[in-house]
């Protein structure tokens, strides 16, 4: 039987990366996936392959909508070649998918194909189509992941009646996509179907899309998306979702009690995902599972079994494949005896439509359920060179900062490439900068960064330069 320092279950971010990390402070490491390729929802139907179809669908609106503003006239129409689009997709999940497989075998951690579930704390049953085998680990990292979450009324069939998975292999573009849920999914995959030509109806059970984030983001977002054509059923309660042929019907009430029903070709559930441990035999271990199927963990990502730990999406915190990777590379440092730190509140959050909707820290929500006494600054993307150079003048730039301090406290923004420009703000806040530090260093012209010095000025003593 082969023994390991460490093995890690699942080859997600979270997985892949501790089992990188294991292997960098020199323990020998193994990672069990269950399915053939390497990187787990977020390369294989999450991340990369939604950041693909968004990518190919804004070429494609930029030249049926844009082109001809910029004086590039097309001759004859623009044609969608869709199957072309998907298959251009999977050509991207493939080449990452084979880049971790490398970057596994460049640091000469084993890699087993197989559903791994617990015999006891210390061994591992690997069981694929091909063998049964048992390995033995020190230490071992849960790294499961997600699927989908659904409503309990509904039943996904993967045909009309679709989550993210579907959605992103879809072999025609659907006439009419209900989705239920106005979260980061629907957002970002509704986004791209209304772009390809789809009509897009919105159906979400709060007041407003994005209800996590600050709400100045789900205002703004909702106003260019709207633009765009897509429709927003906010407040709306879904209480069921039936199939006839290639026909879909979602009931909802809307707030005044009202029966609303929505009737489309395809139907995409995104309600958010659940915690994923089946098959994982995690009570042969005495691993617990709580209520909500997470694996619980304490502060140090350490199960209540004390050589095994979990991190990512299977665990409590933000389902999002960078807080996975900085869990799985605290886990593998504490195993090296080191004193591994997260600042979760500065884990950032992005929604890849465009705009781009990016966040860190506490939203100006939060801060006045907190008491906290703050200031705030915001400047407008319309306002920058940069941004009338490229045409992309929605969104803006919010920073939050304290009252007293100028501690900055959040950073909130909309627009053109936002999801880069968020690192800016995580940065300051980790060397707990304030609103005036970044007023003052020099922010290259013309960017959509210098948006971030503008809204320091606003939020510092109200003297942005541009408005
Ligand atoms: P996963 O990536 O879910 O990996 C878990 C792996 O474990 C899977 O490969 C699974 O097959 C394997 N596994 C499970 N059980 C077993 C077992 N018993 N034996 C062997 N293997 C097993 N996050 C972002 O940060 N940015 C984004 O842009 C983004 N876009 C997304 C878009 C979509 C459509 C979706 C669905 C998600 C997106 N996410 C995004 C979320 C992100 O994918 C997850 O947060 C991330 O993948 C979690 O990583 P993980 O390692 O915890 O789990
Ligand atoms: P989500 O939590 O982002 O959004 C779910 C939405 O569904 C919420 O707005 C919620 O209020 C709504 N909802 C819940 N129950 C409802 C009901 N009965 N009727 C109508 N609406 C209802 O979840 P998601 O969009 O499914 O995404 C799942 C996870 O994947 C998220 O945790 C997210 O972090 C991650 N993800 C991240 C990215 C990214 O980072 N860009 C992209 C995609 C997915």
């Amino acid at each position: 039987m082969s023994t390991y320092d460490v093995a890690v279950i699942g080859s997600g971010p979270g997985g892949y990366v501790a089992a990188i990390r294991c292997a960098q402070l020199g323990m020998k490491t193994a990672i069990i996936e269950k399915y053939s390729t390497l990187g787990g929802t977020c390369l294989n139907v999450g991340c990369i392959p939604s950041k693909a179809l968004l990518d190919s669908s804004h070429h494609y609106e930029d030249a049926l909508n844009h082109f001809e503003e910029h004086g590039i006239d097309i001759p004859g129409d623009v044609k969608l070649n869709f199957k072309k689009m998907i298959e251009r997709k999977a050509g991207v999940v493939d080449q990452n998918v084979k880049g971790i497989a490398f970057l596994m075998d460049k640091n000469k951690i084993d890699v087993y194909e197989g559903l791994g579930s617990f015999k006891d704390a210390t061994h591992i049953e690997i069981a694929s189509e091909k063998e049964t085998q048992t390995i033995e680990a020190k230490n071992i990292i849960i790294a499961t992941g997600s699927k989908p979450g659904s409503l309990p009324f509904i039943e996904i069939d993967k045909e009309r009646i679709i989550t993210s998975t579907e959605a992103l292999s879809l072999s025609e573009v659907p006439k009419h996509m209900i989705v239920i849920g106005g979260g980061v999914i629907g957002l970002e995959l509704g986004q791209v179907y209304r772009r390809l030509g789809a009509d897009v109806s919105v159906v979400e059970y709060m007041d407003r899309i994005l209800p996590t984030m600050d709400k100045a983001q789900s205002k703004e977002l909702t106003k260019v998306m709207k633009k765009q054509g897509v429709k927003f059923y906010t407040s709306h309660k879904v209480s069921e979702v039936t199939r006839k042929g290639k026909e879909v019907t979602v009931t909802a009430t809307d707030k005044k009690d009202k029966e609303v029903t929505f009737t489309g070709d395809y139907c995409l559930v995104s309600v958010g995902r659940r915690p994923f441990t089946e098959g994982l035999k995690a009570e042969n271990a005495g691993v617990k599972i709580n209520e909500r199927g997470q694996v619980e963990v304490n502060e140090h990502l350490q199960t209540n079994v004390k050589n095994i730990y979990a991190i990512g999406d299977v665990v409590k915190g933000a389902m999002l494949a960078h807080k996975a990777e900085e869990e799985g590379v605290f886990v593998a440092e504490t195993l090296a005896g080191q004193k591994p730190h997260i600042n979760y509140n500065l884990i950032p959050g992005v929604v890849y439509t465009w705009p781009e909707v990016a966040s860190v820290g506490k939203t100006e929500e939060q801060l006045k359920e907190e008491g906290v006494a703050f200031k705030s600054g915001q400047f407008p993307m319309r306002a920058l060179g940069r941004s009338r150079a490229s045409g992309d003048t929605d969104g803006f730039v919010k920073i939050l900062c304290d009252k007293e301090t100028d501690e900055i406290l959040g950073v909130h923004m909309v627009g053109a490439r936002v999801a880069d420009l968020i690192t800016e703000a995580v940065t300051a806040m980790e060397y707990r900068a304030s609103a005036e530090d970044i007023a003052r260093m020099s922010h290259a012209h013309p960017t959509y960064g210098e948006a971030m010095k503008e809204a320091a000025l606003a939020a510092t003593d109200n003297r942005p330069i541009h408005m």
